[in-house]
């Protein structure tokens, strides 16, 4: 069997160079005469990758000097819980913007480890808008504002990073790191899982600014404390050799795709073709606000909800993998991560139109 167009919504499409180049290599790794994961992280190749790997991530994403660099690991996930440990006591404000499940997991994590106040939460519309922002109730005193700039399973995503005053913004960028040009200055700390837009799985790429770091408490484990981490360039113990390697390889690839603004383009022309087609369809509906519409992960469901199973039947016959909505919203979900290609977008666009035509 071939390879499908991958819709999955995480772990994800990775561009099919990258998967090309770690198979010629994965025997022998430049000088190393083993594999990438065989060689001790401390060593000389391992350190040479590593820079490397920084200094273009920093470059794709115009990454200021007072900002460290970290790749850590135990997804996103672990970090909800990390960030409150590390930035607020436990008595203190921290004020979370919930625009859908990440979010509200986010706050979950958070609670047993500082104040949390939701800010504003989407949920009386079922996700499918983001609270205006003068509706929001933040905090002067907040540790740090929390939200996530791209909702994976409701396909809601903002167009701009909102203003939060002096107070540290922090961004769960899990699935949209990458996807266009970002003002970092303009964020205390940015983290983002590695399984949609930087590679594989158990990887987590955050860029926090430093001032922060000073925040993070003595008295807590080491393991957990990013100041640490930060002070030893990410390898206080073993990291992710592999999924840091790859990552480094997607940072290649980028680059040469021409950067983030390329990315960026290339993801609108993606999604308006995949939006344009269901809201002229009479057959699919997507029910985001346009305003906040996800470039990155399109939700979908059918007029007719009996068809649902028949068309995940087809598209995946069809070549077109993973399509099946999350539960918490039923229906299809398209990802179109960088990795994705237009040409994929085209097939599924040509697929969709041809099953209106035959049912409906
Ligand atoms: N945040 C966002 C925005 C996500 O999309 C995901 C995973 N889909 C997570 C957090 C959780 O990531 P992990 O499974 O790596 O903990």
């Amino acid at each position: 069997m071939s390879r499908g167009y991958n819709f999955a919504a995480g772990p994800a499409a990775v561009p099919e160079a990258v998967l090309r180049q770690a198979q010629a290599e994965l025997l022998d790794w430049g000088q190393a005469r083993a594999s990438v994961m065989e060689i001790s992280h401390r060593g000389k190749l391992f350190a040479e990758l590593a820079a490397e790997s920084e200094r273009d991530l920093r470059y794709l994403l115009d990454i200021p000097d007072n900002y460290k660099v970290l790749f850590l690991q135990g997804g996103a996930t672990q970090h909800f819980a990390q960030i409150p440990m590390n930035f607020a006591r436990r008595d203190q404000i921290v004020d979370y913007v919930v625009t859908g499940h990440w979010g509200e997991k986010a706050v979950r994590e958070a609670k047993t480890l500082a104040d949390v106040r939701v800010a504003a939460n989407s949920d009386s519309n079922r996700h499918t808008a983001i609270p205006a922002r003068d509706t929001w109730k933040l905090h002067a005193d907040a540790a740090y504002v929390h939200y996530t700039p791209n909702e994976t399973i409701h396909g809601v995503e903002f167009q701009h990073v909102p203003e939060v005053g002096d107070v540290p913004l922090v961004a769960d960028m899990s699935s949209d790191i990458l996807s266009r040009p970002l003002d970092v200055r303009k964020f205390g700390l940015i983290y983002a899982g590695a399984q949609k837009n930087i590679g594989a799985s158990g990887l987590v790429v955050m860029i926090v600014r430093e001032d922060l770091l000073v925040r993070c408490p003595k008295d807590m484990p080491k393991i957990f404390n990013y100041a640490e981490h930060a002070a030893n360039d990410s390898m206080l113990n073993t990291p992710n050799t592999f999924g840091w390697y790859l990552a480094g390889l997607v940072f290649e690839w980028l680059l040469e795709q021409g950067g983030v603004a390329a990315m960026g383009e290339r993801n609108r022309a993606k999604a308006d073709l995949l939006y344009g087609y269901i809201d002229n369809s009479g057959f699919y509906r997507n029910p985001v606000e346009k305003s906040a519409r996800s470039r990155m992960n399109v939700p979908f469901t059918l007029f007719d909800e009996e068809l649902n199973a028949l068309v995940l039947k087809e598209s995946e016959a069809a070549g077109l993998l993973a399509l099946k909505g999350h539960k918490a919203v039923g229906g299809m979900r398209a990802s179109l991560y960088n990795a994705v290609t237009l040409q994929a977008v085209h097939a599924l666009v040509d697929f969709m139109r041809d099953f209106a035509k035959r049912y409906g």
